[in-house]
């Protein structure tokens, strides 16, 4: 047997698997693993059929189906303000996962080095690794913001850039607008790149705004900007995401989109289209999670976890130290086999252990399963 080439050595299973396989294996209640339990908009289900039964089953362009980047490009303009190019500047990827991991090979390589804002999503750090770049954990401020102090003690003449994501999973806060000035400043006297994850670009709650690289100028042209219609659609299992960049960018990462996925799904991309013509469904968003929201934590409020803010993404994220002194990892475990409810804890999304008895829960789920969690989570520590 050859010895296997070693990439990611020391990576192990992504917390989601695990988390969701305890849950499976326990009867648990999984709010751990962020994805809807109720159905999209039978609407949404019938056009795919449809585009199917009219033809679209053969490989769709390169870059995705102009129709589909036209509607990416006209939302994307119309909402941020931009000027992207549906031809140009816009491709359609196998999920945001992929549009990170594409757009970070795109502009980074050996030797550079990637700031990572931490608590980060799991997916940064091994897809900088995979690059041959370094990435650079930077903890956000104990109330979860970005520490733009850190970020800049952490920027050297090797950093070649930044990941941004807003709304922010896990922590569920979303940048301001001097967030987004502060980086625009930072990437322009450092010349740095921006990779910025708003997947959850439509779930920002009580009135506020979600700030995309696409409203700033001086970021857009710097910027790949990632989405997924599987967040904003309920449809996590279809893969199918776009990111926008200028054209020069837009060029660099279908070099390499043209030879690792080359094209997606062509139905599912048709149908996106067709559905894309009404805004109401993705306007209607943040509405539909923030009332979930609220449930959720008029529930959870009824018992001895702590909530912490929710200003956008559909994760609550709570703090147990009233209840337990188990590290993280070990409390989620201990919520999904013994309390019966799953979760996930915050702790992995650090470069350096970070222990601060935080977990994340995903209320994306129907009421009953919901109500189903919090009477389990009340019941725990009762008695
Ligand atoms: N970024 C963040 C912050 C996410 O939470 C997720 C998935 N939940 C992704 C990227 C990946 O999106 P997709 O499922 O479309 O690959
Ligand atoms: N992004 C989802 C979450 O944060 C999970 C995606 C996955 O399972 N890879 O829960």
């Amino acid at each position: 047997m050859p010895t296997l080439p070693a990439k990611l050595p020391h990576t192990g299973t992504t917390i989601f698997t695990v988390m969701s396989a305890l849950a499976a294996e326990h009867g648990a209640v999984n709010l751990g693993q962020g994805f809807p339990d109720f159905s999209p908009d039978p609407a949404l289900l019938q056009a795919v059929t449809d585009a199917m039964a009219f033809g679209y089953n053969q490989y769709a362009p390169m870059t995705g189906l102009p129709v589909l980047r036209q509607a990416v490009a006209a939302r994307l303009n119309g909402l941020y303000g931009s000027a992207y190019d549906a031809d140009r500047d816009i491709t359609i990827t196998a999920g945001g996962t992929q549009g990170l991991l594409t757009a970070l090979h795109a502009c980074v390589g050996a030797g550079d080095e990637v700031v990572i804002i931490e608590p980060a999503y799991d997916s940064y750090d091994p897809a900088i690794r995979l690059a041959g770049a370094v990435p650079v954990g930077v903890p956000m401020t104990v109330d979860y913001r970005i520490d733009w102090a850190a970020v800049r003690a952490a920027i050297t003449p090797r950093t070649r850039a930044l990941v941004l994501n807003t709304p922010h999973n896990p922590s569920g806060r979303v940048a301001t607008g001097d967030d987004l000035r502060e980086l625009e400043r930072l990437a322009e006297q450092h010349d740095l790149f921006v990779i910025s994850d708003e997947v959850y670009e439509h779930m920002v709650y009580d009135g506020q705004l979600h700030e995309s690289v696409a409203r700033h100028a001086g970021l857009r042209e710097r910027s790949f900007l990632v989405g997924s219609f599987g967040k904003t659609f309920h449809v996590t299992g279809w893969k199918v995401g776009f990111v926008a960049a200028p054209s020069a960018l837009s060029a660099a990462f279908r070099r390499l989109h043209q030879y690792t996925v080359f094209s997606v799904h062509t139905p599912t991309q048709q149908a996106l289209a067709t559905y894309l013509a009404d805004p109401a469904p993705w306007q209607g968003l943040s509405g539909f999670y923030q009332a979930r929201r609220d449930a959720f934590r008029a529930a959870l409020a009824q018992t001895p976890l702590t909530l912490l803010p929710c200003e956008g993404t559909y994760f609550q994220t709570v703090d147990y130290s009233a209840v337990s002194d188990l590290p993280e990892l070990d409390f989620a475990r201990w919520l999904t086999t013994e309390a019966g409810v799953a979760a996930i804890p915050l702790s992995v999304f650090y470069q350096r252990p970070q222990e601060r008895r935080h977990v994340r829960f995903c209320f994306a789920k129907r009421e009953d399963t919901l109500a189903e969690a919090a009477r389990r989570l009340a019941s725990a520590w009762r008695g």
